[in-house]
């Protein structure tokens, strides 16, 4: 199950890089992992048909995981949208989404249904199933409550598991959830010199990034979320993930397609 990165940043962005959001997908659908930007033209920017969004799970509430919301909402009902979408969250991200649907009243005008469906804070709970794949959440340590996502794939021509740590410090929580995993994309907002303020925040550090891709035994790290002030510096956070974590580390280009090896 190929993905795509749909931005790569923290919460503020910069000419190279959008807040970070991700995409799944299959031949059949399209799985959005948080909502950032313009995510109709991101899905459009992506080469995907939006039409094909079969759900999105929104991680946590912050702001720079949300905000894309109601414009992926409106244009999908401009569009000419008739099957419902699945929004999954935590309860404690539910009336930030209900709220911006209730902001614009756009449920009352559009040609199909947002089905809003609750995550409980459980580790290893199963999401989603699709023909091909499934999505599993597990708690992570954040400033709000949050999830990491595992995606499993079992299709005749790929299978394996990509895992991401969404915003979190390092938790034994993730490290359960990327056990064994093809490719890990954690987080690395800030330099292991600010790992008190990463601690505080409930971010990560490069250099902790390969401590936890190395104690989940992945086989490929993936950094993301980072600090806008280090985006021209993202070569100095692979160089301290590459410390701790002897396998492979990349730094994300938006709209590239990744896949795990093929089986
Ligand atoms: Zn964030
Ligand atoms: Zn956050």
């Amino acid at each position: 199950m190929p993905f795509q990165f749909f931005g790569t940043s923290g919460a503020i962005p910069s000419p190279a890089r959008d807040n970070t959001a991700l995409a799944f997908y299959s031949p059949d659908e399209i799985v959005l992992a948080d909502c950032s930007g313009s995510p109709y033209q991101k899905i459009l920017k992506a080469g995907l048909d939006p039409m094909r969004v079969s759900s999105l799970i929104v991680t946590h509430r912050h702001v720079d995981h949300l905000y894309g919301l109601p414009s992926l909402a409106h244009n999908m009902g401009l569009a000419g949208r008739r099957a419902t979408l699945h929004v999954f969250a935590l309860r404690e991200t539910m009336p930030f989404l209900r709220g911006f649907m209730d902001l614009f009243p756009l449920e009352e005008k559009m040609p199909y249904r947002i089905a809003l469906v609750e995550i409980p804070p459980k580790e290893g709970h199963l999401v989603l199933e699709a023909r091909g794949f499934r999505v599993l959440s597990t708690p992570v340590k954040h400033g709000a409550p949050n999830i990491g996502l595992r995606v499993e794939f079992d299709a005749p021509s790929e299978r394996g598991a990509v895992v991401y740590s969404c915003d979190t410090s390092p938790c034994p929580s993730l490290i359960a959830l990327a056990r064994g995993a093809d490719i890990l994309i954690h987080e690395a907002t800030f330099f292991h010199g600010d790992a008190a303020r990463a601690s505080s925040d409930g971010h990560t550090t490069g250099y902790q990034a390969g401590e936890v891709a190395a104690q989940a035994g992945v086989k490929r790290l993936i950094l993301c979320h980072f600090a806008a002030s280090l985006h021209d510096r993202v070569d100095e956070l692979q160089r301290e993930a590459r410390q701790t974590f002897a396998g492979p580390v990349e730094i994300p280009e938006e709209f590239r397609e990744y896949r795990v090896a093929r089986s």
